[in-house]
């Protein structure tokens, strides 16, 4: 599976390199400019890793890694200023996993980006259940629970269900879960996605209500309601 990272830094020719490198190694890359449309790329694109730097126009890094934090666990890697121990410390305190001081290597950068995204993979593949606003996801079952209910869902149902509540709060569009549940060469349309939330909605029953349609944009697990 291709792993995304978004890298967030004003400078064009630092992005420019790390995206660069990046894509070599195999990942896919999303770039922001600035701390807004770090936002904007983080809520509309499944995001695996965010490089971020802390100078930005807009909204600075903090801000962005606090609003992120707020709704994801997505593993943050700071670039902070060499020997800035206070800038790295607020990093850690506001949530951030790891930091690179700058001017970085793009072999070390990639390295810790390699390691964070591991420890990702191994924790998804430990966690056996998923829960969340009374429907509970047991994967090496695959079976689902709505509060206490047992549900049968057929296996597109179950996919879409728990990519949507793995990366709840975030706005999942078609053509993400299309690439993530059939594959880049499927067949089909947007009204193929729409009739399996269709069904799988149905059989949620009242707790349908979490699984969001976002106008123009796809869906959402929402948690709170
Ligand atoms: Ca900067």
């Amino acid at each position: 599976m291709t792993r995304t990272i978004l890298i967030v830094e004003d400078e064009p020719i630092l992005r420019e390199v790390m995206k660069d490198y990046l894509l070599e190694e195999g990942y896919a890359v999303l770039e922001a400019g600035d701390g807004k449309q770090a936002l904007e790329l983080f809520q509309s694109h499944a995001v695996d890793l965010i490089i971020l730097d802390i100078m930005l126009p807009e909204l600075d890094g903090w801000s962005v890694c606090k609003r992120i934090r707020k709704i994801s666990n997505v593993p943050i890697i700071m670039l902070t200023a060499r020997s800035d121990e206070d800038d790295t410390l607020l990093g850690f305190e506001l949530g951030a996993d790891d930091y690179v001081t700058k001017p970085y290597s793009p072999p070390i950068l990639l390295a810790r980006a390699k390691r964070l995204l591991e420890s990702k993979q191994n924790r998804e593949q430990e966690d056996d259940t998923l829960s969340a606003s009374g429907i509970s996801i047991h994967f090496p079952s695959r079976t689902v629970n709505v509060d206490g209910e047992n549900c049968s869902l057929t296996h597109t149902e179950f996919e879409i269900l728990a990519y949507l509540m793995k990366n709840k709060g975030v706005i999942i569009t078609r053509e993400q879960l299309i690439t993530k549940i059939w594959g880049y060469d499927f067949v089909g349309d947007d009204r193929t996605v729409n009739s399996h939330i269709r069904n799988l909605r149905a059989k949620l029953g009242e707790r349908a209500k979490h699984v969001a349609t976002i106008v123009r944009s796809g869906y959402k697990f929402e948690e709170k309601l």
